[in-house]
């Protein structure tokens, strides 16, 4: 059977026969956008006649076996075929390749996809953690109880009773979709039924009531290396939820809080600390203990050490947790000067001053009187 008066493919979209595959897109394309009935509110019921008529038009000619049809016997080989029963739905994946959300049916795809049964990656779980400095300094080997779902055993994940098994879903016939007519339109959406599973137990099983899943406490050994900071998440591959219809499972990330430390402060892999000097420690100089990240460290005051002067230990910071080595040690000296003094002090310090010399004139800009970092090793 011919229908007379439909149009030639090739004339619908202004191609020849022997135009490539991207040009009959892109020809497609702008006759698409320009018959949309959304953008043609003053004659939509003509509109949506060449909208529908080049659509159709390109489904057949970006199909290759189509087109051949089409070449060989024309409109009356496809109606034979079945195949000019308006458009199938296949094509909206295509429209939506090619127009990306321009017309905002995102989500009418998306339903159409997520129902084809693919199996599916399941959730990503968030674990969050809180460090000593210690801690996180040294790294640790701790257990952490994870709740989560885990499949059923007793059903195998079916969530059909033992030796019940499963039926079809009536709603959709086991399709796992419904499809709707609205305007010109199918739209497809996962069967609310069943979920887009096709299937519906017939009982329950009695362990996980029916979904297949049990949520467990699961227990998930963590090695935290030396050096995490707050911030750090650590990805621990395969241990997030399990996918649904037996996808691969998600992965759990570890978002660590490591707790500020009394007097040391963290910048990077770098620790600093303020420590007090007396006038007469920073004059004459001094050999001080002063806690380190590890223990004690030696701190050799020379004499005539500025306030604000700073001393670095190499190589005695935090790790890096990239693996790169380790941070340095800085203590920040900060010379203290006396508030109360007892007569005899304050008469010492009358001596003192007046045989020290200091001119009371502003400094030069670019003489700082905060010293370079010095290295203090061994
Ligand atoms: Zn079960
Ligand atoms: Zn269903």
């Amino acid at each position: 059977m011919t229908k007379g008066n439909q149009r030639d493919y090739y004339e619908v979209l202004g191609v020849s026969r022997t135009s490539a595959v991207e040009e009959i897109k892109s020809a497609y394309r702008k006759s698409a956008l320009k018959w949309h009935p959304d953008r043609n509110p003053a004659n939509k019921q003509e509109a949506e006649a060449k909208f529908r008529e080049c659509t159709e038009a390109y489904s057949v000619l970006s199909d290759p076996q189509k087109k051949q049809i089409y070449d060989t016997y024309g409109h009356a080989g496809l109606s034979s075929a079945g195949a000019s029963q308006g458009f199938d739905s296949s094509i909206f994946q295509d429209f939506h390749d090619i127009f990306g959300d321009f017309f905002g049916f995102d989500d009418m795809f998306s339903g159409g996809r997520r129902g084809r049964g693919r199996t599916q990656r399941g959730a990503d779980l968030r674990y969050d953690m809180t460090l000593t400095f210690e801690e996180a300094s040294a790294g640790v080997t701790t257990k952490i109880k994870l709740p989560r779902q885990e499949f059923c055993e007793a059903c195998n994940g079916t969530g059909a009773k033992k030796g019940t098994g499963v039926v079809a879903c009536q709603s959709c016939g086991g399709r796992g979709q419904l499809a709707y007519q609205q305007g010109f339109f199918t739209i497809t959406r996962t069967c609310p039924a069943c979920q887009g599973a096709g299937q519906i137990v017939r009982e329950r099983c009695p362990d996980c009531r029916g979904q297949g899943r049990i949520e467990r406490e699961k227990t998930i050994e963590l090695r935290i290396p030396p050096g995490v900071d707050t911030g750090t998440r650590l990805r621990v591959a395969g241990e997030g939820e399990p996918g649904p219809n037996g996808g691969p499972p998600g992965d759990l990330y570890v978002v660590l809080e490591v707790k500020e430390h009394p007097f040391f402060e963290r910048r990077g892999a770098d620790l600093y600390c303020t420590i007090p000097l007396s006038i007469a420690q920073a004059s004459l100089g001094v050999e001080l203990q002063v806690p380190g990240l590890n223990g004690d460290e030696k701190l050799k005051i020379p004499e005539g050490t500025q306030s604000g002067a700073v001393f670095r230990i190499k190589g005695r910071g935090l790790a890096d947790p990239r693996g790169g080595g380790k941070g340095d040690l800085y203590y920040h000296v900060r010379v203290l000067t006396p508030t109360k003094l007892t007569r005899d002090q304050r008469k010492i310090m009358e001596q003192l001053g007046a045989t020290l010399k200091v001119e009371n004139k502003p400094a030069d800009r670019n003489s700082s009187i905060f010293d370079k970092v010095k290295d203090i090793f061994g």
